[in-house]
């Protein structure tokens, strides 16, 4: 038995407060259903935001909507607007209902936002959209622009060269360097991204085509958000997205729970006390998943249930959570190694912010195995005919989850009847940019594995 204390404990004394946290060590998949949640009209006061911002966040996208069908045709279809379908998943429900040997009650959604344009994955939505209000922001100062404008303007040369003057750096696994570099040069900003040791080398390659300056690190994602954040900090032109603490960012997440009400008002899916809406968010440092599931409690209440998926070796959130200790804690502080194919999740040590501001908003926190995301990829390719990312496959995993976990529905007070009647969305967060030579190896490499 080891002596050595961890925070102010034993291991042994954790795993008897906190039983989850066995499993945590022992890398197995698990599932911790939080005994913090509460009513949405009291807990949403702990975020600190109101839905207030999150129109403001709509209304900024909207101005910038002209100047993304000017600068980036793809986004014609969509009128400049960044949005992602919304598409049941039948039969990908059923072979996962095989697989499990038992009935999954309700319906399955895939948000697939790894469709989104420009790069591809949630990132897309948050990091883009802190690049420009900060664009925003400076042009607005220099009285270059005002907000009845059309913003098409931006993509002329005075506002390239205006930016110019202008440095933006991030901390980046890789999806966020992607959205934020490609967004920033465009714009005309010099662009700095720190990329950790686990991002694919595809990404760094993009990043220089597209004239971003990409530093790259031995070390794990905080660590190259530390030193980018120093060295932006050296710099008084240089603004640093800070991926651990931004509200800019979450606000641009919470935006896309505003778009998906219209998108299931579309299909006539109902979401209210007798249809719960469970919704499966892959987790890295918890923006993405935070942001998103904030919107959702602004649109849905108590009737919208988050779920946020880790990968076994990247439990930062649920730690974090689970522990109270937040951002005061790092999965390898508990022997966890944070290495995992799932690059989009692999941080260690969760946002400073989100954890905190949304604890009581948040159902649940489920792992999931690198084996099992890639064998879920290759479903997902031979049920639907869609591809994403491994990071992108771990809110598959939910349905199953809960459905396992009676205890935790009847506690908030999900019936069998209404379960049989839920909507599930797993979030689908990454993937339409990915070479097709990798993709074919994530799928091949599924196939196998599952026999
Ligand atoms: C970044 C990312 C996430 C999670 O977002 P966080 O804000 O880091 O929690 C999920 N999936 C993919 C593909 C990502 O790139």
């Amino acid at each position: 038995m080891s002596t050595a204390t961890i925070h102010g404990a034993t291991l042994e004394e954790w795993e008897r407060r906190l039983p989850v946290i066995s499993d945590l060590v022992g890398l197995r998949e698990t599932e911790w259903f939080s005994p913090h949640t509460a009513p949405t009209a009291e807990a949403i006061a702990d975020v600190g935001l109101t839905r207030a911002d999150i129109d403001d966040a709509a209304a900024r996208l909207r101005r910038f909507a002209s100047y993304f069908r000017e600068v980036f045709p793809e986004t014609g279809a969509t009128q400049g607007i960044l949005e992602s379908p919304l598409v049941g998943a039948p039969k990908l429900h059923a072979a996962l209902a095989e697989r499990a040997g038992r009935e999954l009650p309700g319906s399955l959604w895939l948000k697939l936002d790894s469709e989104l344009p420009i790069s591809g994955s949630i990132k897309a939505r948050g990091g883009i959209y802190e690049v420009l209000q900060h664009a925003e922001r400076l042009a607005i100062e220099a009285g270059m622009l005002s907000l009845d404008d059309d913003y098409a303007r931006i993509a002329g040369p005075e506002f390239t060269e205006f930016f110019s003057r202008h440095a933006i750096a991030v901390g980046s696994t890789g999806n966020l360097g992607l959205s934020i570099g490609i967004i920033s040069a465009r714009l005309g900003f010099r662009v700095t991204v720190h990329m950790s040791a686990d991002a694919r080398a595809w990404k760094k390659d993009l990043l220089r085509s597209h004239g971003v300056t990409v530093v790259e690190y031995d070390s794990d994602f905080s660590e190259a958000v530390r030193q980018g954040r120093e060295l932006a900090d050296a710099d008084p032109d240089c603004y640093f997205v800070d991926d651990e603490n931004s509200t800019s960012l979450f606000l641009g997440y919470a935006v896309a729970a505003r778009r998906l009400t219209g998108q299931l008002r579309a299909f006539d899916v109902a979401v209210d006390e007798e249809h719960p809406l469970f919704v499966h968010l892959p987790c890295g440092v918890g923006g993405g998943p935070g942001g998103v599931a904030f919107g959702l409690r602004t649109e849905f209440g108590d009737h919208v249930h988050p779920i946020f998926a880790e990968p076994t070796h990247s439990p930062s959130m649920l730690l974090g959570v689970a522990t109270g200790l937040h951002d005061g804690v790092a999965v390898n502080d508990f022997g966890i190694d944070n290495v995992t194919a799932a690059d989009g999740l692999a941080v260690g040590r969760p946002s400073g912010f989100v954890g905190k501001a949304m604890q009581r908003l948040i159902d649940g926190y489920v792992t999931v195995d690198d084996d099992t995301l890639y064998r879920l990829l290759a479903l997902l390719d031979a049920t639907e005919g869609l591809r994403a990312e491994p990071s992108a496959m771990a809110g598959v995993v939910g349905p199953e989850r809960v459905a396992a976990y009676s205890e935790y529905l009847e506690r908030r007070g999900i019936t069998a009847e209404r379960f049989a009647r839920a909507t599930h969305i797993a979030w689908v967060t990454g993937g339409s940019m990915v070479p097709d030579d990798e993709m074919e190896g994530y799928v091949a490499r599924g196939r196998e594995l599952l026999g």
